[in-house]
This record gives structure tokens, sequence and C-alpha cells, in this order.
């Protein structure tokens, strides 16, 4: 892969998609009325009109400076996992994707429980089918066919603490992409996402080395063999 200029930063903009039988499966499963089906039919249709998923991401080059310790252009971040993942990278791509300003404006009113309850499953869709967007595009645009992600906070050893300097990687987020990130390390929107992805070919999935056992939205069963090999 030719190396771009360090700070080269691309812009993405992203189709909103909006599939309804899967925000009313996430609504009450077996118990959603006509009237909810019409509702989240409604619902789903205006987010779709005014949604601009977008999200900016960038080539960047890793430097793993000892076993719990990484830079990636020249920014330091600690993290075994990411230590053990990025030897012998020469390339890893951060991102951030967010639902927009737009679609993150669309509320329902103090009471509508229902539909405050069915916009969150909406915006929540749409940031999840942005971020695969974005994956599926990198992978065919930078030929990187097997790939893993990380987000900071997504494991204890990669803490949202370092959400900040995540977000340093990039310029002007805010104009560029309307991201704003609280004291508390909160991204706002909060349908947004940073994320880092990096070839990988064993398959990877941060969920394996994560003892969170209840978590709602695992991907990869808990594996503790892994867990050790990682963080040991
Ligand atoms: S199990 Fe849940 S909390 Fe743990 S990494 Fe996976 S999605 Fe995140």
């Amino acid at each position: 892969m030719k190396k771009p200029a360090e700070k080269e930063i691309h812009q993405l903009d992203i189709p909103a998609e909006i599939d309804v039988a899967w925000v009313l499966k996430w609504m009450r499963p077996g118990r959603t009325s006509v009237r909810v089906e019409e509702m989240a039919r409604e619902l789903a249709e205006k987010a779709r009109k005014i949604a601009r998923p977008k999200a900016l991401y960038k080539i960047s080059y890793p430097r793993v400076i000892d076993k719990a310790t990484i830079e990636i252009d020249g920014i330091t971040f600690k993290s075994k996992v990411l230590s053990k993942l990025f030897t012998g990278l020469d390339t890893v791509i951060p991102y951030i994707a967010t639902i927009g300003k737009e679609l993150d404006a669309l509320n329902a009113e103090r009471g509508e429980m229902m539909k405050g309850f069915c916009l969150e499953i909406i915006k929540t869709l749409v940031l999840g089918n942005a971020s695969e967007y974005l994956t599926e595009y990198i992978k065919k645009k930078y030929k990187m066919p097997r790939i893993a992600r990380m987000n900071p906070g997504s494991l204890d050893d990669w803490p949202i603490t370092e959400q900040r300097s995540f977000l340093s990687l990039f310029d002007n987020v805010e104009e560029r992409i309307g991201v704003t990130l609280s004291s508390g390390g909160v991204l706002k929107p909060t349908k947004s996402v940073s994320s880092i992805i990096f070839p990988n070919e064993s398959g990877f999935i941060p969920c394996q080395i994560c003892p969170n056992l209840d978590c709602p939205t695992r991907k990869a069963k808990y594996n503790p063999e892994l867990h050790k090999q990682y963080l040991a």
C-alpha cells in the first residue's frame, strides 16, 4: 500500500439503511401491535429522509514500543492487546463514524415512551450499519480481506480515557462531521463510535477476551485461554 501524507484524512458520506423488521424485533419481541408497527414504519421513513451518517478515517502508521505501549502517528496509547495485535503491522485505519446531528436531533416528546424507545433502536441500527458500511468500504478499497477492530473502551485493557488521544489523531472533527467529546470522554452525538481497523488473519474479536459474560451485545464466545494469551 502506498503511504499517503501522515495527516491525510478522508471523509465518507454513508447511506442511511433502516430495516423496519429489525427495529420491531428489538422493540418487544412477540408483543408489538399493528399500531406500534405503523409507528415504527413512520419513524423509520422519517429517519431515513433526514439522516446523514458519515465517517472520518485515515491511514495511520503504528509502532509497538513495548508489551503494553504503542504509538499511532506519534501518539502514545497503553494497551497490551493492541501491542500484541499490532506487532508486525505497518498500516492501521482509525475511524470515527456517526449518525450525524440531523438524526440525533429527531427525538420523542416528553411522555412518548414507546416512540422514544423506537427512535433509540433506529439510531442504534443506523450507527451499526454506518460502521459496517465503512468497514466493508475500507476492506475493499485498501485490499484488506481479513480485518479486526478495537474501540477505546471496549476492553479494560484499552480504557475509554484514551478516547481524547484517539480523537487527536484527526483534525477538526467537530467541523468535519459534527462529533464532539464531553469532559467525561463520551462522544456526542452519543450514537457515534471511534474505532480502529487493522489487518488480522486470526479472526480476533474483542468479545473473545472480554469477561463481561452478561453482555447482551456479545459477538463471540468468551475464550479464557485467549484472554490469558493477550493479557497475561
Ligand atoms: S462482550 Fe460486550 S462489553 Fe465485552 S467487548 Fe463484546 S460487546 Fe463489548
